[in-house]
């Protein structure tokens, strides 16, 4: 079966090729994003095999469904960017990858937060520089501290195991609580109480129409002044502007952001040569209480074998006509 493999970087192909060596799809890949003017790149494929910020808005399934693609296949848990009743309408069945180490996405939190709290990016810089001084770079023990995670399934749970065994409290906050979470040695609590008490907010649920700009200037004055955020999960859950204004008044501490809500133009892309002229992002750059990594919290080699492997298995099933393990149906 061909596959069109968008926004397609070297370790994609050496893994979907390693992945693929049974199965022997025909692999056709593409460095460039998904989107109107890249749809007939994808034109003699029955499948398109896309990332987080590939477009398959309405207007580009319909030109793919006439163009004879028949699944899209996400090598990501997320699906925010594909219109999944267009699809639908199009007679495209999409599928995703629904689990793949959530241990990869919870340990790089727990990254951003250490580098964040202790300011190891600035003591790398100095250190380079022979500049031995540690003005300005304490921290706070992370034992007793509260933390909130906002999305208590997979990451979320693995990153409250972490919090838990470094000696903080752990406060949940989501739509279906689960006892799995409070079996952790957490509980849940009322957006008052984690505004109230959390030094630390991770957030761990996916971008929906209620989730957009969950964190927005009354959310960030609710917070307790000085807490840190750490957002791996995606950028649009959070107000950038608002957050800007609050790291300025010192409402928000500090900033780790693997994510951002316009990280299409941006990430996954060597722009060093060139001038970046989102100003929003440009600010958030300068403080030295932000850490931006770009979308690579997934980036670990036992995620990539598991995304691979997965999105393989799925086109099989695809190409033998059998029930799609992996599909994203309406609810
Ligand atoms: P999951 O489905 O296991 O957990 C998501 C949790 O969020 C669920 O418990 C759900 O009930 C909860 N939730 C939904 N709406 C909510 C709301 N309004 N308020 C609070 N909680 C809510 O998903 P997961 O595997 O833990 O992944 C979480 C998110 O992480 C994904 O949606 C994706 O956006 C993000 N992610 C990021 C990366 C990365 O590389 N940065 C990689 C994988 C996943």
């Amino acid at each position: 079966m061909k596959i069109a493999v968008f926004s397609a970087r070297n370790y994609d192909r050496e893994f979907l090729d390693a992945s693929n060596t049974t199965a022997g799809h025909q692999m056709n890949y593409f460095d460039v994003r998904l989107e109107a003017k890249t749809v007939p790149l994808a034109f003699d494929s029955k499948v398109v095999c896309l990332l987080t910020n590939d477009t398959a808005d309405a207007p580009v399934l319909k030109a793919l469904a006439a163009g004879g693609v028949r699944l899209v296949a996400l090598r990501c848990t997320g699906f925010n960017n594909v219109d999944l009743e267009a699809a639908a309408q199009c007679g495209i069945k999409v599928v995703r990858v629904v689990t793949y180490s959530p241990y990869s996405v919870a340990e790089h939190a727990v990254a951003l937060l250490q580098a964040l709290n202790r300011k190891i990016h600035r003591a790398y810089n100095r250190t380079r520089d022979s500049n031995f001084a540690i003005d300005g770079l304490m921290g706070f023990d992370l034992h007793g501290k509260t933390v909130a995670v906002i999305g208590t399934g997979k990451i979320g749970r693995v990153f409250a195991r972490i919090m838990l065994g470094f000696g903080c409290k752990v406060l949940g906050q989501d739509t279906t609580p689960t006892q799995e979470f409070t079996a952790l040695g957490a509980r849940y609590a009322e957006p008052g109480e984690i505004g109230a008490k959390a030094d630390i907010i991770s957030l761990h649920c996916p971008l929906t129409p209620e989730t957009q700009h969950l964190v927005n200037a009354e959310m960030l004055s609710r917070l307790k002044h000085g807490a840190l955020l750490i957002n791996t999960s995606r950028g649009g859950l959070v107000d950038t502007v608002a957050a800007t204004e609050a790291l300025k008044s010192g409402q928000l501490g500090g900033l780790g952001l693997d994510v951002y809500e316009q990280e299409a133009d941006l990430f996954f892309r060597d722009l060093s040569s060139t001038i970046v002229t989102d100003d929003v992002f440009e600010r958030l750059l300068s403080f030295p209480n932000v850490i931006v990594t770009s979308h690579q919290a997934f980036f670990t080699r036992e995620a990539i074998t598991t995304i691979c492997e997965t999105t393989i298995s799925s086109v099989n099933e695809f190409a033998a006509g059998k029930v799609l393990s992996n599909e994203i149906r309406r609810s």
